[in-house]
């Protein structure tokens, strides 16, 4: 039993604005939105980073895309554009080790990213 705000939200502990759901993964509001549209789609299972990607998981992990792409249809940014982002570790800035995919959405966003 992970000791892990997302594991948390997985289990209903602690609440979110759960938006879309199926058996593997949970898709849910940011608590601090970075852009219009912001949010989190987890894997219900604890896999910390995105290092922690192996062949056994994979399937789970790419359902986080079926989830981006369910959820970007469902708010109807689907056509209109929106950008993923798993951050890893010190230097991109995560903060939760629990892996989570941003979708972010309701803005042009730049590229290459600062
Ligand atoms: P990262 O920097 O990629 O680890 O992103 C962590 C994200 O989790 C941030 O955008 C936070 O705003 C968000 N966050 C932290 N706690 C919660 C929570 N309880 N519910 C929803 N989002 C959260
Ligand atoms: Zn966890």
């Amino acid at each position: 039993m992970e000791n892990c705000i997302f594991c948390k939200i997985a289990r209903g502990e602690i609440p979110a604005e759960v938006v879309w759901k199926d058996e593997h993964v949970l898709v849910f509001k940011d608590i601090h939105p970075a852009t219009p549209k912001h949010f989190l789609a987890i894997p219900l299972e604890h896999i910390p980073t995105v290092n922690d990607a192996d062949a056994n998981n994979a399937a789970i992990l790419g359902r986080l895309f079926v989830a981006a792409a369910e959820t970007a249809k469902k708010f109807g940014f689907a056509e209109s554009g929106y950008r993923c982002v798993v951050n890893c570790n010190r230097d991109a800035g995560q903060e939760l080790f629990h892996l989570h995919m941003h979708i972010m959405a309701g803005k042009k966003f730049g590229w290459p990213p600062g």
